[in-house]
């Protein structure tokens, strides 16, 4: 589903010039979940970012869903993105000047799905903002605007739902209903998940948990499966 073999890449020019991913290779199967751990500076971001398509490696191949990325022109590119791939950051990026409703229908919109409205409805409910599609990300709360960045990244029913941080800028409690709605996500679609964090807790609850260093894979941990809390 996610196979990256040998990913080498560089960015910035002249003195700030930095050697980020250092011939990496990572496969995960359909439905997997995977949280990433390491460092600050170790290249977590980096590596989501060419996953996701955002940044192209020097070297190397991306595959998704068995498509390869590194094959594809820019158009075809921002395509898959927008059918294939979910996209979760710690500062949320939604358009400010949007709606809640239209943050989450208007890339459905440009993809050319004519049920935009109504799906992005739909998903906005399911992450119980029913009653908020009309507000704009200023008159939300953070755990709202994260759940609207959810369920935009969910609306377009993607294979792979990548996620930078989802929870680093919400309190405990609202980060868990994050974590939640990105775990029920996946057991009901059957998505694959990747989770940078900081939370060697919410790492935990993959099913691998994978530590990066210096541009690197430096562990990868099959976890136990864990019993499903009941409520
Ligand atoms: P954090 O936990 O702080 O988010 P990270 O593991 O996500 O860290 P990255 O953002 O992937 O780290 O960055 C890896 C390294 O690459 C950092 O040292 C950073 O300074 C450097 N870097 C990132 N982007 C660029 C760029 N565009 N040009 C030059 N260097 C960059
Ligand atoms: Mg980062």
């Amino acid at each position: 589903q996610i196979l990256l073999s040998d990913v080498d890449l560089s960015l910035g020019s002249g003195a700030a010039r930095v050697h980020i991913l250092k011939g990496l290779g990572l496969s995960v199967a359909p439905g997997e979940s995977v949280g990433i751990v390491g460092p600050s500076g170790s290249g977590k971001s980096t590596l989501l970012m060419v996953m996701a398509g955002l940044e192209r490696a020097d070297r190397g191949g991306v595959e998704i869903a068995g498509e390869r990325l590194d094959r594809m022109d820019e158009d075809a590119l921002a395509r898959f993105r927008g059918r294939r791939i979910g996209i979760v950051f710690q500062s949320f990026h939604l358009m400010p000047t949007m709606t809640a409703l239209e943050n989450v229908a208007v890339p459905l919109e440009l993809a050319g799905r004519r049920d935009a409205f109504a799906r992005a409805e739909a998903e906005l409910a399911a992450v119980g903002l029913g009653h908020r599609l009309h507000h704009h990300p200023a008159e939300m709360s953070g755990g709202e605007q994260q759940r609207v960045a959810i369920a935009r990244a969910l609306a377009p029913e993607p294979a792979v739902l990548i996620a930078d941080e989802p929870t680093g800028n919400l309190d405990a409690e609202t980060g868990e209903e994050i974590v939640r709605l990105m775990f029920a996500a996946k057991a009901r679609r059957g998505a694959t998940l990747v989770i940078v964090t900081h939370d060697r807790a919410l790492a935990d609850r993959c099913d691998r948990r994978i530590a990066m260093r210096s541009g690197e894979i430096v562990e990868d941990v099959r976890l136990a499966p864990r019993a499903v809390a009941t409520v």
